[in-house]
């Protein structure tokens, strides 16, 4: 029985982890769950699996569920403490870490630092404190497994195989939205004309890191550093059917892919039970009946912000935590209509261009300009708003 401690359970990722852990009762036990703002779902969560200990963003809300569920239910907890014991103090022995954004970090660290296996789906971990974060994965003997699609793919893709004779990482993309979109039609778009994603189901912000394409170049910081190559050595292919989910070249030009339909159980399941595979209930990919598969190259006019990405890793130091903390800012300023779509590169190049670049080999460096980057943006943000676009 593997004991399961679930970072955002009540998200994208968390909700799709137990539905798995449902159907397979006999192998998994949740014995940590922590929410945002979801309070209903998590009392529903809380009394379908029956946690241990569960945590919230604060005291009023910790009071308010604890007297919601009584006496008899889980220790609840509250704030980044209360994360961090959720993931390193209650008895699991995998973290989830499905939180969004920087938020995520604290907690998954000291889930790896208490040397619980990861099964990692906040990829902003990486980008933030990658050095910071493998480097404590090799300390602790813990194992990282990748939950995000395309690194999953390529997790598999490399199995059986030597990472020596790795040429390249071939990261996919659906391209997202906007897709062949002009810079001229850019302008124009709305948060729902970018929250509708052609093919897949995600929380808000990686649905609009996905229309930029910036979620393409997190992810390939999060491949450089998962699997320990350069960004030179790691490309990105358009591929609007999702069906490729990424592919390794290997030197000899063999090139080994994983396929399936675009469905983050599969990936998920995947990472919780390595090595062996999860029967899933899910519809089979039917390559006869698609017929085609495409692949293009990203069109970096369009969509800047995956080359922005590639610069900030190029870069180094804390440049990546500043590039994340610059774009979590502009996603949730365009969220809230107070820029427009094209600002958000804008924004994280304005910002980035400012920051002098340190090491980032200590939690207190990272979040430090983290700190810096989001005032950064602030301000940048409130210059931009009222300003006539473009
Ligand atoms: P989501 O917005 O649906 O869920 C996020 C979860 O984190 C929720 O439970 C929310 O309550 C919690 N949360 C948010 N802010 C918090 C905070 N400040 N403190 C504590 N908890 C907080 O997001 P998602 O789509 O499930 O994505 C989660 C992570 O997984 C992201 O890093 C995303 O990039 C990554 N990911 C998601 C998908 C996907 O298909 N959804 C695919 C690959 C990777
Ligand atoms: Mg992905």
């Amino acid at each position: 029985m593997k004991r399961l401690a679930v970072l955002g359970s009540t998200g994208s990722i968390g909700v799709s982890t137990l539905d798995i852990v449902a159907g397979h009762a006999d192998r998994f036990k949740v014995v940590a769950l922590t929410a945002g703002r979801n309070l209903p779902l998590l009392e529903e969560q809380i009394a379908r699996f029956h946690p241990e200990v569960v945590a919230v963003p604060d005291l009023e809300n910790a009071r308010r569920l604890r007297e919601r569920i009584g006496p008899c239910g889980p220790r609840v907890l509250y704030g980044t403490e209360g994360l961090i014991a959720c993931a390193a103090e209650s008895p699991a022995d995998m973290v989830v870490s499905a939180i969004v954004g920087a938020a995520g970090l604290e907690p998954t660290l000291a889930a790896i630092q208490a040397g619980r296996d990861v099964a990692l789906a906040n990829k902003e971990t990486l980008v933030i404190a990658g050095e910071l974060v493998m480097a404590a994965v090799a300390a602790s003997g813990c194992q990282l497994f990748p939950v995000d699609s395309e690194h999953s793919a390529i997790f598999q893709s490399l199995a059986g195989h030597s990472k020596t004779d790795v040429r390249r990482l071939i990261l996919t993309a659906s391209g997202g939205p906007f897709r062949n979109w002009s810079l001229d039609d850019l302008i124009e778009v709305t948060p729902q004309d970018a929250l509708a994603h052609p093919n897949w189901t995600m929380g808000r912000k990686i649905t609009i890191d996905s229309a930029t394409m910036m979620n393409k170049g997190l992810e390939v910081i999060e491949a450089h550093w998962l699997f320990n190559l350069p960004v030179d050595r790691i490309a990105v292919h358009i591929h609007p059917e999702s069906i490729v989910h990424s592919m390794v070249e290997y030197v000899d030009g063999a090139i080994i892919a994983q396929l399936g339909i675009p469905d983050m159980t599969t990936p998920i399941a995947y990472a919780l039970s390595y090595p062996e595979r999860l029967a899933l209930d899910l519809p089979p990919l039917d390559l006869c009946r698609l017929g085609q598969l495409h692949f293009a190259a990203p069109d970096s006019q369009c969509f800047p912000c995956l080359g922005l990405a590639y610069d900030a890793i190029r870069r180094g130091g804390t440049t990546p935590a500043v590039l994340n903390a610059a774009n979590e800012l502009a996603v949730d300023a365009f969220l809230h209509e107070k820029v427009g779509f094209l600002d958000i590169p804008r924004i994280i190049a304005a910002v980035v261009e400012e920051h002098a670049s340190t090491a980032a080999t200590s939690l207190d460096q990272v979040l430090a300009a983290d700190r810096w980057a989001r005032e950064m943006a602030r301000d940048i943000i409130q210059e931009l708003q009222g300003a006539s676009y473009p």
